[in-house]
């Protein structure tokens, strides 16, 4: 058994967005305190993908766009939405101010590192208010949030700036290194297991942890929890498509708000469909969870331009009993997905989906637009997605269509699947404290956050109970 034989304050296991700014605060707040991320990728500056060079993805066993310091994040578009109605719902637990009050905190830090940028959507003008109008009229909700936009290369300068001053100031980081349980006597946290690269086990020890293993370590954190006795729940699973469509098509909203978040509850099913991830000018991205849960994704580069804008349409999902392993779900339908292409995204356009045919090379070809990425297999969706989900995600583009004349053409590209694992909730406190004494959950993984502004706010507010104790 390897390890650290030293006690830390706190360890972070997971060192994405929810750990980089709770081990921020904590070190900003008290200098002293020794602190150890713990993380399963590697560090920033050495988290390099592959397919840069190669043009193509060659399945590493662990993704360095996914797994990795500084998280998800670190390669994201980084559009930081200034308001607790976006990225999450930890206020359910805290109340929005102090949301609102750390959101805030967390755009200053940015600021101190170098990113200040005047938030997108304050102000209205004429085409906003003519949207919105058409919004009230579809029975669509607009959630017109303050957003700013580091965009893929900006948002990883400021991570590698902000990592460095951790490094500066003591925080010690150990990658590669995989979660495989916690220490836990009489209720309390004493410390984590990890597996390094040669599979063998270390112990690391420590009075306080901080959880914050992201969507790529939600599963993980599950069957952790459930063989550690930490209270959890089963959540919703958010499944659908990322859309890419020509910027022509999408120029009023992405001029104007960048980023317009929609909601909407389907005639037929009554279930919420949301626009999600918006990227103006962006790029596809393949996410691979493993061989054959392969998921779309989308980017956005603050220099580096398409012509397409690409954004996610997902349902939310919560089911009731005797069901409760939505995680398992939603996998199977990505595997069978997956068993489809051999591995990459299905794709097809609307207008073959509409009609009932497969798409093809040939059918894309024939298109205004061309697809931002390779990782794609032309076929059917509608022999992967549940009927209902694809139901859903019809009637959403067509009622988009209505806000943003264009969206429902034969230029739309579906790539299926994009799924958000969020599906377990730990039960947390107002502090993201778990039944565990010590430790804390925070975060996608812990069910609570879905974007960087609440992963970053739950990791500081963890941190800041830590310190008042
Ligand atoms: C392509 C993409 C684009 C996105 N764009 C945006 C955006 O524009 N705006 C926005 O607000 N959000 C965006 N998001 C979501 C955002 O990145 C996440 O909400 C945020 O990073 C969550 O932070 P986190 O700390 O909870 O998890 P993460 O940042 O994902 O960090 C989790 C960490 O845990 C580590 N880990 C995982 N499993 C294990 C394990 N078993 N053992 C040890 N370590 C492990 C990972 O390596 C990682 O470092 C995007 C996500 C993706 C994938």
């Amino acid at each position: 058994m390897n390890g650290g034989k030293q006690m830390y304050d706190i360890i972070f296991l997971g060192g994405g967005q929810a750990g980089v700014f709770g081990a921020y605060e904590a070190i900003k707040k008290n200098k002293d305190l020794k602190i150890l991320v713990l993380d399963k990728g590697r560090m920033l500056t050495q988290r390099v993908c592959p397919k840069e060079k190669l043009g193509t993805c060659v399945k590493c066993p662990t993704c360095a766009i996914i797994y990795g310091v500084s998280g998800a994040g670190a390669f994201s578009d980084s559009k930081f939405n200034m308001d607790y109605r976006v990225g999450g719902d930890v206020h359910v637990l805290t109340g929005k101010v102090i949301v609102n009050e750390t959101i805030q905190y967390v755009a200053d830090i940015y600021k101190d590192f170098g990113f200040d940028e005047k938030p997108s959507g304050l102000e209205y003008n004429q085409v906003m208010l003519d949207l919105k109008k058409r919004c009230i009229e579809n029975n669509v909700q607009l959630v017109d949030t303050p957003t700013m936009h580091l965009g893929t290369d900006g948002s990883r300068e400021l991570y590698t700036k902000l990592v460095n001053s951790l490094l500066e100031k003591g925080v010690e980081f150990i990658t590669e290194r995989s979660a495989e349980g916690l220490i836990i006597e009489n209720g309390e946290i004493k410390g984590v297991t990890v597996k390094n690269k040669k599979d063998e086990v270390e112990n690391y020890f420590a009075k306080n942890v901080v959880i914050g293993l992201g969507r790529s370590g939600a599963k993980k954190l599950m069957e952790m929890c459930e063989e550690s006795g930490v209270s959890y729940e089963t959540g919703a699973v958010d499944l659908g498509v990322r859309v890419e469509i020509p910027d022509l098509v999408m120029k009023d909203i992405n001029e104007n708000f960048y980023e317009a978040k929609m909601i909407y509850h389907t005639t037929k099913y009554r279930d919420k469909m949301r626009t999600f991830c918006s990227n103006p000018s962006g790029f596809i991205a393949a996410e691979k969870h493993s061989d054959d849960v392969v998921l779309a994704n989308g980017h956005a580069y603050k220099d580096k331009k398409s012509q397409n804008t690409n954004l996610a349409l997902l349902c939310t999902k919560t089911f009731t009993q005797p069901f409760k392993q939505p995680f398992e779900y939603a996998t199977a339908i990505a595997k069978m997905s997956s068993m489809l292409t051999g591995g990459k995204i299905l794709m097809q356009s609307y207008g073959d989906l509409k009609v009932g045919r497969r798409s093809t090379d040939e059918s894309i070809a024939r298109l205004n637009i061309i697809p931002t990425t390779e990782d794609y297999v032309a076929g059917d969706i509608a022999l992967a997605c549940p009927k209902r989900i694809l139901d859903n995600i019809i009637e959403f583009i067509e009622v988009h269509d209505k806000i943003t004349p264009g969206f429902a053409s034969s230029d739309l590209l579906l790539y299926f699947p994009e799924i958000k694992f969020r599906s377990t909730r730990i039960k947390i406190d107002a502090n993201m404290e778990t039944n565990i004494k010590g430790l804390y959950a925070a975060g996608d993984s812990s069910g609570y956050g879905s974007g960087l502004n609440i992963a970053a706010v739950m990791g500081i507010l963890a941190v800041r109970h830590i310190i008042s104790k």
